[in-house]
Order: C-alpha cells, then sequence, then structure tokens
C-alpha cells in the first residue's frame, strides 16, 4: 500500500503554508478565499479534500464544534484553544505544563488531550454588553 499522504503535491504545500501562517484556525472556505488569487485554478474541494489529508499525516489538525463549520489548525506544538460560542472565534491557549488527569476508564491510554474553553471573547462581551459574567469558579483566578 502507497501512502498517498506523503507525497506533497505543489497544492497541498501551498495550503499548508498557509495553514501555517494564519494564527486565526481558518475555515476550509477561509482558505480557499486566501489561496485563489495565488492559485486561481484551486477548488473549495480540493481545499477539503488536502485538508482531510494533512490532518490524516499529523501535520494539521481539524478543530470541530457542535453548529459550527470546522476550523483547521498548522501549528504543530501542543496548545489548547479558547473559543467563541458566539462569533466561532478560536485562539491559541499556552498548554497547562504538567496537567493533572481526571479519573479515566480503566485501562485508558491517553494518546492525546485536547483542553477547549468556551465563552466569549472581548469583541461578543462587548456586543451583548454585561449579562456575559463568567459561570461561578471559572473566572480566571478563580
Ligand atoms: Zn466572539
Ligand atoms: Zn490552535
Amino acid at each position: 500500500m502507497t501512502a498517498p499522504a506523503r507525497r506533497m503535491t505543489p497544492q497541498r504545500a501551498e495550503i499548508l503554508a498557509e495553514l501555517r501562517a494564519a494564527h486565526d484556525h481558518p475555515t476550509a472556505a477561509d482558505l480557499y478565499e486566501r489561496l485563489r488569487p495565488r492559485l486561481p485554478r484551486l477548488s473549495l474541494g480540493t481545499v477539503y479534500r488536502n485538508l482531510d489529508l494533512l490532518v490524516a499525516a499529523g501535520l494539521a489538525a481539524k478543530l470541530t464544534a457542535a453548529g459550527a463549520e470546522a476550523r483547521y489548525d498548522g501549528r504543530p506544538a501542543p496548545h489548547d484553544h479558547a473559543r467563541c460560542r458566539a462569533c466561532g472565534a478560536v485562539a491559541d491557549v499556552p498548554a497547562l505544563p504538567e496537567p493533572d488527569l481526571p479519573r479515566l476508564p480503566d485501562g485508558f491510554a491517553v494518546e492525546v488531550r485536547h483542553l477547549e474553553y468556551v465563552g466569549l471573547c472581548a469583541t461578543c462581551r462587548r456586543r451583548v454588553g454585561a449579562h456575559a459574567a463568567p459561570a461561578a469558579g471559572l473566572a480566571p483566578g478563580a
């Protein structure tokens, strides 16, 4: 069996470079819009297909949330995310240095640990006013 994900086509290399340069966890459509001026023959389907291959090859991560379009992450170092539930913006958060693990099912071997903080970003908090106080016990430093 060959490993097609390891053959890096020029288009796939461009998609990966654009994803690595982005800091906003773009959707496939975002990447398509950004790449189209340089790659006029690119199609959105090609972007989706190549992103899937990059994820399968471990070169990118796919961030999914219920009701939101998938976003992609090309940052290789382990890190966590803060996701705004209103606008969908996803920001990087440094991973905790030595995270405590919760009680896991017997025999469960952890391979990936990815923590997501869900809330409202500063822009959306300004938009909704003061209603969105952090939940008790979840305020920073609490
Ligand atoms: Zn927001
Ligand atoms: Zn990230």
